[in-house]
């Protein structure tokens, strides 16, 4: 990737790649904490985002403090951010792909966060966890089988 178009990316204000990261680790934690997959729907943005969780309840304190916890713990072990490309069909078996679209292609990018987190994603990322910052959960709602969870960088 040339540094021009590297340059283009990091100016563009929608795009912001601690936050995106952030969200691949806090969707593993949800994932390992209750089991009831990634979420279906996000927002990622430099100051605050949010992302939608199939759900049956709110969460509670203790439990959004344990959340913040083991993503803060994830960051600070530094883990490596690398991709790695599988076929279609090796891709299918390893991940979930039903958010991917039909045309994506035969090549299927994974991104993999140390031994925490793999998933399919085109997005741009940070090499290194540490480079997050401190994750902090500003609030969560429930309604209508959707949990919301609000999050932002310190
Ligand atoms: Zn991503």
């Amino acid at each position: 990737m040339s540094s021009e178009f590297n340059k283009e990316i990091k100016s563009n204000k929608q795009y912001h790649p601690q936050m995106h990261s952030a969200e691949h680790i806090l969707n593993q934690t949800m994932v390992r904490m209750f089991d009831r997959g990634r979420s279906f729907s996000n927002h990622i943005e430099k100051k605050k985002s949010k992302c939608d969780y199939h759900f049956d309840r709110n969460l509670t304190q203790p439990e959004i403090q344990e959340i913040e916890s083991r993503v803060n713990d994830i960051i600070q072990q530094d883990m490596n951010v690398s991709e790695e490309f599988y076929s279609k069909d090796e891709a299918e078996i390893i991940f979930n792909l039903s958010k991917l679209p039909d045309d994506a292609g035969d090549k299927i990018r994974i991104i993999r966060i140390g031994d925490y987190d793999a998933c399919p994603c085109s997005g741009q990322h940070i090499s290194h966890t540490n480079e997050i910052g401190t994750f902090k959960i500003i609030s969560t709602d429930y309604n209508d089988n959707v949990l919301r969870v609000r999050f932002k960088l310190l």
